[in-house]
């Protein structure tokens, strides 16, 4: 497994462990600590008990040398699971008077072993010893402990239980998601499109985002609209007609289909212009432009060349039918009434996909041929051939 440590996912994860891990263990190290305490009092407070206990009724037998009553007071307290072995000893006879001890394997340090002296006005009559057994706080305090632990870690798993879908949903998710949407933006994808509901800061930046987004797509359909646009006429320029014409040539090369390509040069425009000043030239280019599009068909592809050219690419359409067309267009020109109220008239050149395979070349042809219907006095349609 890959992870990334500069993910905000990973450190949340690694933060809210630390942040719920920490203070449990300190507070089970602590809780156990005290427990570990308070059962360490606990002994020494019973071992005391019975010291003053035995101490008491100890006394007067040790002074009176009376072995039996020793022997049955601490037959008494030995009893007591916590209490390994009981010694008396008695310092005026220099004799052990009691030894009681437990079958119990113990080493030395699990053993809790303290020594007692018994006077009466400064006499040293003796002494007690007793060892505890120390170990004895380990089983009773193993359910304490094993409790503290248990409810320590349920906190844990009940905190990272609760705390991560709340994480998840309201950082991870949402972050991820905005990830994904700032990439798509910045690789110029400009129509997945993102809903945000929340009124969070992270919503609020996601929508931040899609509205660039579809600001951004407005301009940039605006901008490739320009780019391909004349914009004089409004209907596409050279670039845009090179781009669609190699399209269609090549779709007419791959099934064998007939494909013409007509150029247009409106006649006198220089005249034009200078008799009727350049706007009405610019107002006449706009009217033959809508003249055109109007008489050809949709699949046609129509667009201004530059100046006062024009030129058409007839997909599907061969030399016999793109005569007629143009011949069309070329009457339609000459009989419309156009702003400054004089007729217009144009030369037209036609070449095929049959004379020539490319293009670039397929318009220097339809060029040539037009130069030839100027050449032929104007206001006619030339067809391109090699002679
Ligand atoms: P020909 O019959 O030989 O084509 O003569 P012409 O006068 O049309 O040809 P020429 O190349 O001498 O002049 C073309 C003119 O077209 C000159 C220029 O002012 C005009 N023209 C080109 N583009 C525009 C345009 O955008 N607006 C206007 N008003 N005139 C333009
Ligand atoms: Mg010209
Ligand atoms: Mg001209």
């Amino acid at each position: 497994m890959n992870i990334n440590f500069n993910s905000i996912a990973t450190l949340l994860v690694i933060a809210i462990f630390i942040s719920f891990s920490a203070p449990l263990t300190v507070g089970v190290t602590y809780s156990l600590k005290k427990e570990d305490q308070r059962i360490k009092t606990e002994l020494a407070n019973f071992q005391k008990t019975i010291f003053d206990s035995l101490e008491d009724s100890l006394k007067e037998a040790l002074l009176n040398l009376e072995p039996t009553q020793i022997e049955n007071a601490a037959q008494l307290v030995i009893h007591d699971q916590r209490i390994v072995s009981i010694k008396v000893y008695s310092s005026l006879y220099g004799m052990t008077l009691a030894n009681l001890k437990k079958n119990r394997e113990l080493k030395q340090n699990q053993l809790l072993i303290q020594k007692r002296e018994i006077k009466i006005n400064d006499e040293q009559l003796g002494y007690i010893e007793i060892a505890i057994d120390n170990t004895y706080h380990d089983t009773t305090s193993f359910h304490a402990r094993r409790n503290i632990i248990f409810l320590f870690a349920g906190m844990f798993i009940c905190g990272i239980a609760l705390i991560y879908p709340i994480i998840y949903f309201i950082i991870i998710k949402p972050t991820k998601r905005l990830m994904l949407q700032a990439k798509n933006l910045s690789a110029g994808d400009m129509n997945s499109s993102f809903k945000w509901q929340g009124n969070d800061e992270l919503s609020e930046l996601g929508n931040i985002l899609e509205k660039m987004r579809r600001e951004l797509k407005l301009y940039f359909l605006q901008i490739k609209k320009l780019a391909v646009t004349d914009e004089l006429t409004q209907i596409p320029n050279r670039r845009a007609f090179l781009n669609d014409a190699q399209e269609a040539l090549s779709l007419s090369e791959r099934y064998d289909r007939p494909l013409t390509i007509a150029l247009m040069d409106i006649d006198h425009f220089k005249e034009v212009n200078d008799t009727y000043g350049h706007d009405m030239g610019d107002k006449i280019l706009q009217d033959v432009a809508n003249l055109i599009t109007d008489m050809t068909r949709s699949t046609d592809i129509f667009a201004r060349y530059g100046g006062e050219e024009f030129i058409i690419c007839m997909p599907e359409t061969d030399m016999n039918e793109a005569k007629i067309v143009t011949e069309k267009i070329r009457e339609g020109i000459q009989n419309h009434n156009f702003a400054h109220e004089q007729t217009l008239t144009s030369s037209i050149g036609l070449s095929t996909k049959s004379t020539n395979r490319n293009l670039v070349a397929l318009i220097q042809e339809a060029d040539q041929a037009m130069y030839k219907a100027k050449k032929s006095g104007r206001n006619c349609v030339k067809i391109y051939s090699r002679d």
